[in-house]
């Protein structure tokens, strides 16, 4: 796509936002909230460059230099959106944090990261991150989104900073190779890592806003996802920006018959969402084209978990279109592979990859190593030629963890596949214990760390178990320590615990008691085996309450 670079060199909010905001293009609406708070907010891409610089603005009277990590901890408001864009602007890296995540999963992401800011809003900042502001040697500001008040001790209200900003800031000369987007994704044998993206990243993004979208003007776009999670950001922001069309943002959680209306009533064209919402919208038995008019649909596509083949011919039957599959990771940072570019439409395969994208099947040793190709059919590896521009660049400081991603000269994605004959990929599951629940990667090993801070606990092993609606749940095996009875109030107080500190989206929704965790023969838990309930030897499976 051309235009994307400028006087400024390649930066996000420039191919974004300033290239639209100028001329008659200025006037169309970037962002729209249709129900939020009852009211409808119309943010159009000339006011985006305006908050965008304002944010920017912010930043620099605050004396935040380029290349700060900042931090964003909110829910889908305008707030989000601005922060994000006039991070980009001011050539600081956005560091986006779920909301649903609770202090721990916050703090923890927040040290690794060193952000030298947080925006965020009064409550979350309250009920999580205050009482443990010292273990965050390196926040400098925190900035709240919903307060007026004058400057707190340790915060600072952000509309009134962006009020006092200046309505224009300029875009510095931005190198497409500097960093621009920190994400969090998960691991299995230690804390989340930090994937790092780059300016460059734009490029790839814009191109599969039309391989795969084929974003048209008048398009009406809605991404489900949140930007705590890299859709959200890759196709909840930068994408459909960069290709000036309009998105819908939907602040609240997900409900059949709002999100029914918000199709209808918005005229949504293209939809992006997930297996588990799709999944959600057929336990509801409704059929919406009786009560909803979805004429305005022209494609709908899903992602982050496996499409299961009934849940396309359903979108098909329902929602008038079969729904197209795309693959992809934090670390891709954009879509590999997709049905919207292979020839028709398998149930149940993700397609085949990308015009740029080279992918493949390979076998790999114990030791890790490539040593061949698979062959059709055959479950393997999937493998990409490291070629494309959002690829991400670095673990934030892992440079081992990162090197181990990448061997023969392909970038190694953890995911089994197999492809077939006519060069259809599908799915198998992780190479690794990585969990995914509602669409979002659990580290097992997170999890088990919050366990082991109860009193009760001995040791913890975390497991995704099948689950009809959301994948995967999340389900903890403990062992406990002398004195302890494995009871329903310790089982309560367990989950309870978790909860607190881990935040819903990610904490534990069974906790099983057993007498002993299984384990190789150097005595390292497998987790694996966990999944056998026969191997398992709970002491009282009978009674799993969430
Ligand atoms: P994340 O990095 O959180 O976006 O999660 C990436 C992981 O989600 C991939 O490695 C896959 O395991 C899974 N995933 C993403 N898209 C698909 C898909 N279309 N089908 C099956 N699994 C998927």
């Amino acid at each position: 796509m051309n235009g994307l670079t400028a006087d400024c060199g390649l930066n996000i909010a420039h191919a974004t936002v300033d290239r639209h905001a100028t001329g008659v293009g200025g006037s169309r609406v970037a962002l729209r909230w249709p129900e939020a708070n009852g009211d409808r907010i119309e943010v159009t891409y000339a006011d985006l460059r305006e908050e965008s610089s304002r944010f920017a603005g912010v930043l620099a009277g605050l004396g935040v230099k380029s290349g700060a990590v900042v931090a964003v901890y909110t829910g889908r408001i305008p707030a989000l959106y601005f922060a994000a864009l006039g991070t980009w602007r001011s050539r600081c890296v956005f560091c986006p944090l779920f909301s649903d995540f609770g202090p721990e999963p916050v703090i923890h992401r927040l040290a690794i990261s060193r952000a030298a800011v947080l925006v965020t809003t009064s409550l979350l900042y309250r009920m999580n991150v205050d009482g443990l502001r010292s273990r965050l040697p390196h926040l400098q500001h925190v900035l709240l989104t919903d307060t007026d008040a004058a400057h707190g001790k340790d915060t600072a209200p952000l509309p009134r900073l962006m009020r006092a900003a200046p309505a224009f800031f300029p875009i510095g000369f931005t190198d497409p190779e500097e960093r621009a987007t920190l994400h969090f994704t998960s691991g299995t044998t230690g804390m989340p890592k930090g994937a790092v993206h780059v300016h460059d990243g734009v490029r790839y993004l814009a191109q599969t806003g039309k391989e795969v979208f084929d974003f048209r003007g008048s398009d009406i776009f809605w991404c489900t996802a949140d930007p705590g999670w890299v859709t959200g950001t890759s196709y909840g922001i930068v994408a459909p920006l960069a290709h000036g069309i309009t998105s819908i943002v939907d602040s609240e959680a997900f409900d059949v018959r709002r999100w029914y209306r918000m199709l209808a009533q918005e005229r949504v064209s293209v939809w992006y969402t997930s297996p588990s919402a799709i999944r959600r919208l057929m336990r509801a038995g409704i059929s919406p084209r009786d009560t909803y008019d979805l004429g305005a649909l022209r494609l709908i596509c899903s992602v982050g978990e496996p499409l299961a083949a009934e849940a396309v011919r359903w979108t098909e039957r329902s929602l008038g279109l079969p729904a197209v599959d795309t693959w992809w990771q934090t670390e891709t940072g954009g879509i590999m592979i997709s049905s919207a570019v292979a020839p028709q439409i398998r149930p149940g395969s993700m397609g085949w990859p990308l015009r740029e994208i080279e992918a493949a099947v390979v076998r790999r040793a114990e030791d890790g190593t490539v040593i061949g190709s698979a062959v059709p059919g055959e479950v393997g590896e999937l493998v990409l030629k490291p070629n494309w521009s959002s690829l991400f660049r670095e673990y934030l400081r892992a440079p081992e963890t990162y090197a181990r991603c990448f061997a023969g000269g392909w970038y190694l994605s953890g995911d089994l596949v197999r492809r077939d004959s006519e060069g259809y990929f599908w799915f198998v599951g992780r190479a690794d214990d990585i969990i995914k629940t509602a669409g979002h990667l659990v580290s097992p090993f997170e999890v088990e760390s919050v366990l082991m801070g109860h009193p009760a606990v001995s040791e913890a092993a975390v497991i995704g178990t099948p689950d009809p609606l959301i994948g995967e749940r999340v389900k903890a095996f403990v062992t406990l320590k002398p004195g302890w009875n494995a009871d329903q109030p310790l089982r309560r107080s367990l989950l309870g615990h978790a909860r607190s500190r881990l935040g819903p989206a990610i904490s534990p929704r069974e906790i099983a008691f057993v007498d002993d965790l299984p384990r190789n023969r150097a005595g390292k838990i497998v987790r694996r085996l966990l999944k056998d309930p026969e191997a398992t030897g709970e002491t009282d499976s009978a009674d799993r309450s969430a």
